[in-house]
């Protein structure tokens, strides 16, 4: 059996195969396991280069770990310094309460909230009594369903920054099915948005209030559950450093070129970006599956840096009380978010040591990535200095790149992947795995690993 990727979706692929003693070869290009997850130690500060924590509503990750003996670990946000501040019109505006991503569910916020003008209130106002479709609707971008339901201004400065936060993405390009599936539902039971979620949100009423943070993560990072993954797979894991270039039937195995030489596997999962698996599907003078490689290379990424900042609370007036802030592509210069650690997580900063973490590039913005280190910090230390009145050097600055790291679930994403299921049933014993395919975060990458795990472990 053979894994390619050893990102969180390969290491959990790993870890459940060997759960049950299956053996297997890992094969990972890069220097460090766990893909695009990355913690660094920096003066006593611990900073997430990657991903910082993951959504606790999906029970996947949690349950992982618990496996993994590390429940005692996990640590929560500070939900009640949960604020976000969008960025409008040279200041910078909290999202106003009640919002579930951009739907209104109170009315008092709403109204007094300067981030919307009146016409948007009112247009949510009406679209409580909006009607549900007579007819199932086609697939969307998440603009044009957003855009129907609430106007323009709630694209441009609720769903929008959303969406750039969470998948470096564009809603003028992301799927409604794909992204927002839920709302989607809503809107063919209720028609309203506001109504469905004031609806669902009554019934739960009736249950025992919820106190699960929205974000959980690891007291010592999410580079701990990548060591905790591999130290439990010690056993059963035979790991290869290298770059998987071409895959080959070889009978009814597999064989991979890897290091000018080959390994040969029953199984192969592959659990790298849909780009790279479309590489080796694609190479050679007599490529493996050409119509499969083009399928998955038609899942766009983005490109997207961070940059982690450590400042001298001596030097800082103070920082907004809140998670962070984002800022809209109508007002975006380079800057697409920032996070103030300390107000999210515990346990994150040392000492005076004030830490707040930008995000460069997504999509449209991948041209900031190929910046040198000292030019990525000078836009962010300008954006901060108009934005935060920050004008300190930093004590300590981390650049981290992440190059076509996250999956873009364009318009057809569901579609799309449906074919490339049906191609793959063409090839028994190729897996795929990974943020492309059936969701972008780190529970739903550990769900999708566990379920090829025991498909590979029944057949
Ligand atoms: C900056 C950033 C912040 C994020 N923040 C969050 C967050 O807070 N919460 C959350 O839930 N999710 C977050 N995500 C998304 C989530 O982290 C990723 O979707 C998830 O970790 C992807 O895991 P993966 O194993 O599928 O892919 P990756 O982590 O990309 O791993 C794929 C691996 O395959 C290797 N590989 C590729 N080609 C080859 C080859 N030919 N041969 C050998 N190896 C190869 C790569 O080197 C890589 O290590 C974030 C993503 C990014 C980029």
């Amino acid at each position: 059996m053979a894994i390619v990727g050893g990102g969180i979706s390969g290491l959990a692929t790993a870890y459940y195969l060997s759960k049950r003693g299956a053996p297997f070869t890992l094969i990972e290009k890069r220097a460090h396991l766990g893909g695009v997850i990355r913690t660094l130690n920096l003066q006593g500060c611990l900073v997430e280069a990657g991903p910082d924590s993951y959504i606790s509503v999906k029970p996947w990750a949690r349950d992982l770990i618990n496996e993994l003996g590390l429940g005692g670990e996990v640590i929560g946000s500070k939900d009640d310094e949960r604020v976000t501040f969008i960025w409008k019109a040279g200041r910078l505006i909290p999202m106003p309460d009640g919002l579930q991503f951009m739907i209104p569910t109170e009315i008092g916020p709403m109204i007094s909230t300067p981030l919307l003008g009146f016409g948007s209130k009112l247009q949510m106002a009406i679209e409580y009594f909006r009607k549900p479709p007579t007819e199932p609707l086609p697939d969307r971008s998440v603009a044009e369903f957003v855009r129907s339901h609430f106007g323009q201004e709630v694209v441009d400065y609720l769903a929008e920054p959303l969406l750039s936060g969470i998948y470096g993405g564009d809603p003028e390009h992301l799927s409604v099915n794909a992204v927002l599936p839920r709302m989607v539902e809503l809107e063919t039971k209720y028609g309203s948005l506001s109504k469905g979620t004031l609806d669902a949100r009554q019934n739960a009423v009736r249950q025992p209030p919820d106190r699960t943070p929205l974000f959980s993560t690891l007291r010592n990072g999410l580079g701990s559950l990548v060591d905790s993954l591999l130290d439990s797979v010690a056993e059963t894991i035979e790991g290869v450093r290298g770059e998987v270039e071409a895959i080959e039937r070889a009978g009814d195995r597999y064989r991979l070129r890897v290091n000018d030489d080959w390994i040969e596997a029953d199984h192969v999962v592959l659990a790298c970006e849909a780009h790279a698996a479309a590489r080796m599907l694609n190479a050679g003078s007599q490529p493996f599956d050409p119509e499969l490689a083009g399928l998955l290379d038609s899942i766009p990424y983005s490109s997207s840096m961070t940059l982690a900042l450590a400042f001298d609370g001596k030097d800082l007036a103070s920082i907004p009380q809140g998670f962070g802030f984002l800022v809209p592509k109508r007002e975006r210069q380079q800057l697409v978010a920032c996070t103030f650690v300390g107000n999210k997580f515990p346990f994150r900063e040392s000492g005076d040591l004030i830490l707040v973490r930008c995000f460069l590039g997504g999509a449209g913005g991948e041209e900031v990535v190929a910046l040198d280190d000292e030019s990525a910090l000078q836009v962010v230390l300008d954006e901060l200095r108009e934005k935060m009145d920050i004008t300190a050097k930093p004590v300590f600055s981390a650049v981290s790149r992440w190059p076509r790291s996250m999956a873009q679930y364009t318009v057809g994403h569901q579609d799309r992947v449906r074919r490339i299921e049906e191609k793959l049933k063409q090839h028994s014993g190729l897996h795929l795995v990974g943020n492309a395919y059936y969701g972008i975060g780190i529970p739903d990458c550990v769900r999708m690993a566990k379920e090829v795990a025991g498909r590979v472990l029944r057949s």
